[in-house]
């Protein structure tokens, strides 16, 4: 990447805010991924602006990344500039019933501070490994709640650096779907109304979900949670099972003995491993169930012929 970009990366960020040629294992889940030409740590959201608006006018892609708890990057990495929100944007305000966070928040943070504060609905969210961005933008649920329940509104950021304040109805929530994935914004943060409750039985509820997970997911290894969505009527980890693909395994990459809804990282798997499988099982599941598999996971990169579309 030209140096001339860098040089009006500098303008926009402190050197410590810029990596160049960054792994992007370091920042994902499955632990797998190449490098990122830039990966950027913004601090304030005019430099989240400014970095858009320079990448649209130099036309060079970029991606925003939350913890990366939902992602498969090539092992080629990614030709551009790579946003991560995780790091910064993480301030937690409570008031009342209401909790407004940055994108950049833990949700296990977030279920923490709101615990403290006595208020509840949120503990489904608690175990989900990733930022209030992601989840915004993927309508990230669990154990029967998800963000669209429990979200009244969200400050977005279009392409052309605009702040936008969006209502519940606008974010256009669906099954792991939003209008921020349709058209590629940036959620910068999202405000939540909810119940009073007592500490005690929340941190009790968050406990028994924290049970449940361990129990059921493969925690002890690189992942990024439900590899494929659920198709209607029917669970991915059970049609799988019924596939007769429990532990099958490309490389080091493998569908969780644990649970099959789950393609599991068993240590230095690569990203065609991974993807590899992902289409295996797909086309094994269709042939014997007769119903297509969708990845829920989003592909970052180049994966052979097919191009990992730049998110969204
Ligand atoms: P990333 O993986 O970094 O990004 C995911 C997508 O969101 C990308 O398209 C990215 O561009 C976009 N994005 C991220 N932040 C922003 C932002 N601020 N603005 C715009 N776009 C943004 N998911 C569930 O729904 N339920 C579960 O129960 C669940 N369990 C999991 C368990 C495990 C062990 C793991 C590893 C993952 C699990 N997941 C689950 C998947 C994942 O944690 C969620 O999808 C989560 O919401 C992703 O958040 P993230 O910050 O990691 O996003």
């Amino acid at each position: 990447m030209s140096e001339v970009l860098y040089q009006k990366l500098q303008n926009l960020l402190k050197r410590e805010q810029i990596r160049i040629n960054e792994p992007l294992a370091k920042h994902t889940t499955f632990q797998i991924g190449g490098p990122a030409d830039y990966l950027l740590l913004p601090e304030k959201d005019t430099q989240v602006a400014e970095a858009v608006v320079l990448c649209k006018e130099e036309g060079i892609p970029f991606f925003i990344l939350g913890k990366g708890s939902n992602l498969l990057v090539s092992d080629e990495g990614y030709r551009g500039v790579i946003i991560k929100l995780a790091e910064n944007f993480s301030h937690i305000d409570i008031k009342g019933n209401k909790v407004t966070a940055q994108s950049g928040a833990s949700l296990y943070d977030m279920a923490d501070s709101i615990a403290e504060h006595g208020l509840c609905g949120f503990e489904f969210a608690s175990g989900i490994p990733g930022t209030l961005g992601g989840a915004v933008t993927m309508n990230a649920g669990a154990y029967g709640g998800e963000m669209k329940d429990i979200i009244t509104d969200a400050v977005v950021m279009d392409l052309n650096g605009n702040k936008h304040y969006l209502k519940k109805e606008e974010l256009r929530l669906g099954y792991r779907k939003s209008v921020v994935q349709e058209e590629h914004m940036v959620v910068l943060e999202a405000s939540f109304l909810l119940e009073a409750g007592r500490e005690e039985d929340i941190r009790a509820g968050i406990a028994e979900l924290t049970r449940k997970r361990e129990e059921k997911q493969p925690l002890e290894y690189a992942s990024a949670g439900s590899t494929f969505k659920r198709p209607e009527g029917y669970f991915a980890g059970k049609l799988i099972m019924d596939s007769e693909l429990r532990g099958y395994q490309v490389g080091n990459a493998q569908v969780s003995e644990k649970h099959c809804g789950f393609v599991i990282n068993k240590g230095g798997a690569t990203a065609q491993e991974v993807y590899t499988l992902i289409q295996d099982v797909i086309r094994i599941v269709y042939e014997k169930q007769g119903v297509r598999l969708e990845p829920e996971v989003r592909l970052l990169g180049d994966f052979g012929n097919k191009k990992g579309k730049a998110s969204k």
